[in-house]
């Protein structure tokens, strides 16, 4: 898990999208500690809030996040301070993702198992 790789992908959890994808406009986490929380909840990244702090410096995400209206100039570059991504993605091909997605569902599986034990030993 190097650092490079971290800063050339998008945070999202369910945006694939990297510096691959040409073209494609990355935003740095906001400085302030209680926005970049408000961005890594947006992107159910909640994984992400113990480190809001360093989140301005460790992660991004793409332009596909951000509405029309937060951007501040024809080049879409630049957001406006308030900017909060609200486009969310919810299908991604990324083997991390997946991987991510089959553990979870193995802890479910997992869990429901003893309760169903459970309640059968009482
Ligand atoms: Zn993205």
């Amino acid at each position: 898990m190097s650092d490079k790789r971290i800063h050339r992908k998008c945070a999202a959890k369910a945006c694939c999208n990297n510096d691959c994808n040409k073209n494609i406009t990355f935003f740095r986490f906001p400085q302030d500690k209680d926005r970049a929380i408000l961005w890594a909840k947006a992107v159910d990244r909640y994984d992400l809030i113990v480190n809001a702090e360093k989140l301005y410096n460790s992660h991004r995400l793409c332009i596909d996040h951000f509405e029309e209206k937060y951007f501040l100039n024809d080049l879409r570059n630049r957001l406006m301070p308030n900017a909060v991504p609200s486009i969310s993605l919810t299908k991604s091909s990324t083997a991390h993702i997946e991987e991510i997605e089959e553990n979870e569902i193995g802890i479910n599986k997992y869990l429901y198992t003893s309760n169903a034990d459970y309640i059968k030993m009482v």
